[in-house]
Formats: C-alpha cells, sequence, structure tokens
C-alpha cells in the first residue's frame, strides 16, 4: 500500500475531543529517543518519521522508518505509522492490538524533535487496526502529545 499526497486532505485537527499533552514514563522516553535516532536514518527527505509499536508489557512489537516506495514507477512513500503495523501484521494476523500504544517520532537535521502527527489517512489506519493510544512528539523541547481513540 502507498500512500499518494493527494489522498491526504491538509487537516490540521481531529479528535481533538481526545486529545492532550503527554509525559511520557522513563521507558517511554527512551523508546522515543530511540525512535528519534532511527527517524534519522530515513532517506524521506521531506519528513524523518520513525514508529515504534509496544504492548501493555512495555515490549517493542515492531519498529518502521518511513521509506520510498514505487508503484508502476512513480515514487511514494509508505508513512511509519503505516509501515509499523503492516509489519506487525504479516507475522501476528490475529493478534488484537487494542492493548498496544502507537509511538510516532519525527526529528529534524538539526536534532530536535519535530511534530509527528499522524496524517488523516495514517489515523484511519491506527483506528481501523484497532490500537487506542497514540503518542508522537509535538512542537517544543521534547514534548509530546496523546490521542486516546475510543
Ligand atoms: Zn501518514
Amino acid at each position: 500500500m502507498c500512500i499518494k499526497k493527494e489522498w491526504i486532505p491538509n487537516f490540521t485537527e481531529y479528535s481533538v475531543r481526545n486529545k492532550s499533552m503527554y509525559k511520557p514514563n522513563k521507558r517511554e522516553r527512551n523508546y522515543a529517543h530511540l525512535a528519534f535516532s532511527m527517524a534519522l536514518k530515513s532517506r524521506v527527505r521531506h519528513g524523518k518519521h520513525c514508529a515504534i509499536l509496544y504492548n501493555n508489557r512495555n515490549e517493542i512489537v515492531s519498529i518502521f522508518v518511513n521509506e520510498y516506495n514505487f508503484v508502476n514507477g512513480k515514487q511514494c512513500s509508505i508513512h511509519a505509522e503505516q509501515g509499523v503495523i503492516d509489519n506487525f501484521r504479516k507475522s501476528n494476523p490475529m493478534v488484537s492490538l487494542s492493548d498496544h500504544t502507537i509511538m510516532v517520532i519525527r526529528g529534524n537535521i538539526y536534532g530536535e524533535f519535530t511534530m509527528s502527527k499522524p496524517c488523516i489517512h495514517c489515523y484511519k489506519c491506527i483506528s481501523e487496526s484497532g490500537i487506542k493510544r497514540i503518542i508522537y512528539s509535538s512542537y517544543g523541547v521534547f514534548s509530546f502529545e496523546r490521542i486516546i481513540l475510543d
């Protein structure tokens, strides 16, 4: 599956009702640093993202860095959120993700965490996967937001 740019509406807000600032615990901070260092290795020029999927025992079950993909000779990119879910599903088609958390981190070349709120397409993928908690890097120094899905 490949996300074409034109499929992604320029939504600035969604699910505002269940969104709040979030203070990650120590383990999540470590995950954020891990995801950050991996994101910086992404070859995607316009945004370097890494997504980590972990279960309620804080065990990482999947990691994915966004990457280019070619479909019918056209270049597009696989978003980190979609890749991390697809990777997990390949080997665990039947496992419920309802007690899993997805963390999405974006880094820039200046070594800063930047806004990594999932796009509307990834938001739909996450929602359909059954995942209930999304944590992502936000604006500001090492700040995070969290969305709890119904
Ligand atoms: Zn996306």
